[in-house]
């Protein structure tokens, strides 16, 4: 793990270097305050940072405040220890309070150093592992189980992001509903182990033909949605031509048998007067359309 050190006095830091080195940290010294802040204002800065309190130019109390403002808002917290001289109580609670987690007093005992570097390091393990644990949690929240491409909810949530896009930039936004054909004999016929093959199978042919900013999810249960920001009617219509082709092209290998599938596609551009609902809804009647009109086709 990586350690901050920000100290005026030599001597001093060469210690702090010296002890945490020893102590397996990787240990980045500066002699201020301004140092030290561009350092924790970048990128990947140190997850613990030790600041001297007195420094020329910026002292460490201005440091943390800076760092603490900067926090507000993003989900990453360092852990600072001040380094201080003094014992008046009243100056350590204003340390304190520009939002340091501890202090430890100069001139500091080795052992005492360690302990509660280690504390630290702790409370920045548990921080992290919660913020992975969120990330995970935020990303099966946002999955179909089956397929891994959003669901239901985060379609919508992208949708109304596209829209309120397209309009702002005033970009087309095109939207694909498919829907595969007669999906009911594959389940009734070979098992509905074999339809999710098939579902998993349609869903890789899909994200082949798709470009990296297009948004694909699983709408309901063998129906889906693909949103295309900056398509015209014109390319929705050759994208889903791909698609349709991709999936009665080359049967289906479900391992026992090769199936034929197709799949029936109704597509619509938006209309920057129209808002989420009223998009989907003609995307539907259009694909409706398609079912009625024979299936495995496209229509808008
Ligand atoms: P159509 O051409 O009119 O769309 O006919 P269809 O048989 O595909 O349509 P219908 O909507 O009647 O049937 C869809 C079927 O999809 C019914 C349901 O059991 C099945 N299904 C829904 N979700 C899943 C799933 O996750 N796995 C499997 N194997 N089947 C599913
Ligand atoms: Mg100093
Ligand atoms: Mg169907
Ligand atoms: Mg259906």
């Amino acid at each position: 793990m990586k350690i901050l050190i920000a100290e005026d006095d030599l001597l001093s830091r060469k210690m702090l270097e010296s002890i945490l080195s020893k102590l397996g940290y990787e240990v980045l010294a500066v002699d201020s305050g301004s140092k030290a802040w561009d350092i924790l204002n970048s990128e990947s800065s140190p997850q613990i940072a030790i600041l001297d309190w007195m420094m020329p130019g910026m002292d460490g109390p201005e440091v943390c405040s800076k760092i603490r403002q900067r926090e507000s808002g993003i989900d990453q917290y360092t852990y600072i220890i001040l380094l201080t001289a003094k014992t008046e109580k009243k100056d350590l609670i204003a340390g304190m309070e520009s939002g340091a987690d501890d202090y430890i007093s100069k001139p500091f005992d080795t052992h005492e150093l360690g302990v509660r570097v280690r504390a630290g390091q702790r409370v920045i393990e548990l921080q992290n592992q919660l913020r992975n644990e969120k990330e995970k949690h935020l990303i099966l929240s946002m999955t179909d189980g089956l397929t891994g491409i959003l669901n239901r909810r985060a379609l919508y949530e992208a949708l109304e992001r596209e829209i309120l896009r397209a309009g702002r930039e005033r970009t087309p936004l095109s939207i694909i509903m498919l829907d595969i054909d007669f999906f009911k004999k594959i389940n009734d016929g070979h098992g509905h182990n074999t339809g999710d093959v098939v579902l998993k199978e349609l869903v890789r042919r899909i994200l082949a033909e798709l470009r990296p900013y297009d948004t694909f999810g699983r709408y309901g249960g063998e129906e889906f949605i693909v949103l295309l920001p900056g398509a015209y009617m014109y390319e929705v219509l050759a994208v889903s031509e791909r698609i349709r082709g991709a999936i009665r092209n080359t049967p289906f290998d479900v391992g026992t048998a090769c199936l034929p599938v197709t799949a029936s596609f109704g597509v619509a551009e938006f209309d920057f007067k129209e808002n989420s609902d009223a998009l989907i809804k003609r995307a539907d009647v259009a694909l409706y359309k398609a079912k009625k009109n024979g299936r495995d086709r496209i229509e808008n």
